[in-house]
């Protein structure tokens, strides 16, 4: 419970107005009910022929509900002197009607303050969370995660939208209904209203126990949900290899084995939910019943003054006091059920970032000098990744790095832009640690262009536009240009305000390596890195694009990560890696001549 409140005491201070409205419009909206269920007293009196007639204004002498109900009488007794019965029946029932549409006319105000603090509310914490996990380090995204925070974001932010609502009314709206009407009850008959009020807590006490574990099993719901979308995104991802391999059938049992876990658990808490509603009118009936029968013993038997038509009243107040407490209810429920989703949406909002920034972060206008790796061990888990590198790369200068698959390449140059903290020696540009720089400033001396384009589904403008802020169309233009793109891009239907799709899936792959490349142009970073920018193209593309990137390179200072040492045979220096260890460096003369790793690996490309 005490999540929600934290939640709650973040998020509605914003919307104070609205609370003010909430609170305003359900008190005017009660009293208005009293005063309309009033109307029915007088009414019934006529008609069963039994009002007694008031002549003189009364007084009032300390009692409200009999000052109010003689003032009532008195103008009726004069009206129905005037007008006659039948027609102030009629004007009665037109004074009900009246009053009961203003009621619903405030109620109406009230639910839409209310509904517009909860959809804010709703929005205010999706928005956070993005924000949250966009502040995330790399480390945090292991893929078994992104289905996770997919169906945190959609599924669990309306499970809590759900009971924030609920939490909304059981704060606001139902205790001051509650509150007023049993006040009035009080007044109206104290015997009969303790008790009703020992009656109740019997119901209470029921219903909870329908309640119990719904928190649990939501959670569950929750948890296989998250794992459900991670499967789905894999499909939609995997479809061709899926298709290729002919696992439609493999992809199907598991798809259904968790779609049936699923819906166990959701079973579960349905069947708890569902119970709640026979349940509560079962018990609403009864009660109202067992009322009844108290109430005309205290008027038949007991003698104590009620009389029928004020407790005709009272039953109709009374009646209006279970919805509020129904809905109370029905508020714990959804809370029980939003508070599972809350925990895990906590875990986000609530995890820590092991990146932390310096209290006095260094920022520098342009990079002058050189990138230094003094020392560098790295490991992501338990098995060292890297191993003591000492690498220095001055400004202006193209430095290659070449090694098998898994010897730690890509992650030498994630190190850079401060992907991934190391673990031992440090990493300096122009003599300062990465660590102590300011995030953005650090970052903005870098661009990428890695082995798979990471494209978004939006036009190729925009895309090649990413990372600058107001990027003019020439500007864009001229990067395309220099990228090898400006032609495909032109051939397009809508040209440069074409949409790509999703992960530019409608360009082949050599034209999105392009548009990466534009990006990278256009970015225009003193330090490139290309990680295997070229790898995953066919001869022709790769020419095309490795024109692209000599533009690109022109005048940066370059860490190129490439498989086909044919693009790296005129780099200032190459450094081999293997197994975490700078085994070789050197120009590429000098390491052919050394005849060592990097002569094999140039001599087994040679062969294939
Ligand atoms: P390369 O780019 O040279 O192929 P990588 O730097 O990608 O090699 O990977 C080096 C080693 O680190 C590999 O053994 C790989 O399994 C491991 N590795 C890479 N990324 C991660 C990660 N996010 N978490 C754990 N281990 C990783
Ligand atoms: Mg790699």
């Amino acid at each position: 419970m005490n999540r929600f409140f934290t939640l709650l005491k973040r998020f509605l201070p914003s919307y104070r107005k609205s609370i003010v409205g909430v609170f305003a419009f359900n008190l005017l909206s009660t009293v208005l009910s009293l005063f309309s269920f009033a109307m029915i007293v007088p009414i019934l009196e006529i008609l069963f022929g039994i009002a007694s007639p008031v002549h003189e204004l009364p007084v009032y002498g300390g009692d409200i509900l009999e000052y109010g109900k003689n003032l009532l009488y008195y103008y009726v007794t004069g009206f129905m002197g005037d007008h006659g019965q039948v027609f102030t029946l009629m004007v009665l029932s037109g004074v009900f009607v009246l009053i009961t549409f203003l009621k619903v006319i405030t109620y109406y105000a009230g639910s839409m303050f209310l509904a517009n603090m909860h959809t804010g509310v709703t929005r205010d914490l999706r928005n956070s969370i993005l924000d949250k996990i966009l502040t995330l380090p790399m480390s945090f995204f292991s893929s078994e995660r992104k289905g996770d925070i997919m169906s945190r974001l959609s599924v669990d932010v309306a499970d809590v939208e759900g009971s924030i609502m609920g939490s909304l009314d059981l704060l606001v709206k139902n205790p001051l209904a509650i509150i007023i009407y049993l006040i009035t009850l009080i007044l109206i008959s104290w015997q009969l209203t303790v008790f009703v009020l020992i009656l109740l807590p019997f119901a209470g006490i029921v219903m909870g126990i329908v309640g119990k574990n719904l928190k649990k099993d939501s959670i569950e719901v929750g948890a296989e949900q998250g794992t459900l979308t991670a499967q789905i995104e894999e499909t939609l991802g995997g479809m061709r290899i899926i298709k290729a391999f002919n696992a439609e059938g493999k992809i199907k049992t598991r798809f259904h084995a968790q779609t049936e876990k699923i819906r166990d658990a959701l079973l579960r808490v349905i069947k708890r939910q569902y119970l709640a509603h026979p349940m509560s009118e079962f018990l609403g009936t009864l009660i109202i019943s067992i009322v009844i029968c108290f109430g005309g013993w205290l008027i038949i038997g007991a003698h104590t003054g009620l009389e029928a038509p004020v407790f005709i009243y009272y039953l109709l107040i009374f009646y209006s006091i279970i919805n509020p407490i129904k809905e109370l209810s029905r508020c714990v429920y959804g809370i029980r059920k939003g508070l599972g989703s809350l925990e895990r949406i906590d875990k986000i909002m609530n995890s820590q970032n092991p990146l932390t920034c310096p209290e006095n972060p260094k920022t520098i206008d342009t990079f002058t000098n050189a990138i230094e790796y003094r020392g560098v061990s790295f490991r992501y888990k338990d098995e060292w990744v890297l191993r003591n590198i000492n690498l220095t790369i001055e400004r202006g200068k193209t430095v290659a790095l070449v090694g098998a698959s898994g010897s730690g390449k890509s992650t030498l140059v994630d190190l850079l832009p401060r992907f991934w903290d190391v673990q031992e020696g440090g990493i300096y540009i122009d003599g300062i640690n990465v660590k102590d720089f300011e995030r953005h400033n650090l970052r903005s001396f870098m661009g990428n262009v890695n082995q798979e384009a990471i494209l978004f589904n939006d036009t190729v403008f925009n895309n090649i536009a990413f990372g600058v802020e107001n990027a003019t169309e020439a500007d864009v233009i001229a990067a395309a240009k220099i990228a090898n793109a400006h032609d495909f891009i032109s051939a397009m239907p809508e040209g440069y305000y074409s949409n790509i799709g999703d992960r530019g899936c409608k360009l082949s792959g050599g034209q999105r390596q392009r548009i990466s490349i534009a990006r990278a142009i256009l970015k225009n970073p003193p330090i490139l890195i290309l990680d295997e920018a070229t790898s995953a193209l066919d001869t022709e593309s790769e020419r095309l694009v490795q024109d692209a990137l000599d533009g690109l390179m022109k005048n940066r200072t370059t860490i190129v990560i490439a498989h086909r040492l044919s693009t790296v045979v005129n780099a200032d220096s190459i450094c081999v890696l293997e197994g975490g260890r700078i085994v070789e460096r050197g120009t590429h003369k000098d390491l052919i001549a050394r005849g060592g790793v990097y002569k094999k690996l140039q001599d087994a490309q040679k062969i294939s």
